[in-house]
């Protein structure tokens, strides 16, 4: 069976190099939508608490939110950062506080310090997608992402790969055997 969960990122991007209105700066709100699967966890009886699911989500993806969404090549990006430098909110400002851990991947690295994440491919709403799987694959057993924004919408289906112990009184996942939430111990 699969729990689901839901969050909204608001972010800006532009489609560089695309010949249609995307290739202007703009902003969406997105919806992306996360289903993880797994068995049953009969002492609770749920497959996983979803407000784990996006804890653990927006723990990374809170980077995404309120930010700026660049490629690596756009010739906005130097722009923006000289921009920043000059203003004095490159590298942080007092009022930037809902920031995650920055974060490198193969397809996306985020500068939380000034909110902005720059990527590999595109980001359409497919490319969100590849960067999200590949964020949390390890931490969570996702089976299908759908992501929203405007009007694109797409979705992916992933082979759940874990064996993940969970807590049979709270339902979140066991670190070495010990619910970090309850103290549950298994025996
Ligand atoms: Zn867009
Ligand atoms: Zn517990």
């Amino acid at each position: 069976m699969r729990s689901i969960t839901t969050l909204d990122l608001q972010y800006a991007h532009r489609f560089y190099g695309f010949k249609g209105e995307a290739q202007y700066l703009h902003g969406h709100t997105g919806i992306l939508t996360i289903e993880v699967e797994d068995s049953v966890n009969e002492g609770v009886n749920m497959v996983f608490p979803c407000n784990e699911i996006r804890k653990t989500a927006w723990d990374v993806l809170q980077n995404f939110d309120h930010a700026l969404i660049l490629r690596e090549d756009d010739p906005l990006l130097p722009a923006v950062l000289e921009v920043y430098e000059k203003q004095g909110i490159r590298h942080g400002a007092p009022q930037n506080t809902m920031t995650g851990p920055a974060f490198k991947t193969e397809l996306a690295t985020a500068y939380p310090e000034c909110r902005l994440v720059v990527t590999k491919e595109t980001l359409t709403v497919e490319g969100m997608i590849k960067i999200v799987y590949d964020l949390l694959k390890d931490k969570l057993n996702i089976a299908k992402i759908t992501f929203t924004s405007g009007v694109n919408a797409a979705s992916a289906d992933f082979s759940t790969r874990h064996e993940i112990e969970r807590c049979p009184l709270c339902g979140i996942a066991l670190q070495n055997g010990i619910c970090p939430k309850c103290g549950y111990r298994k025996v």
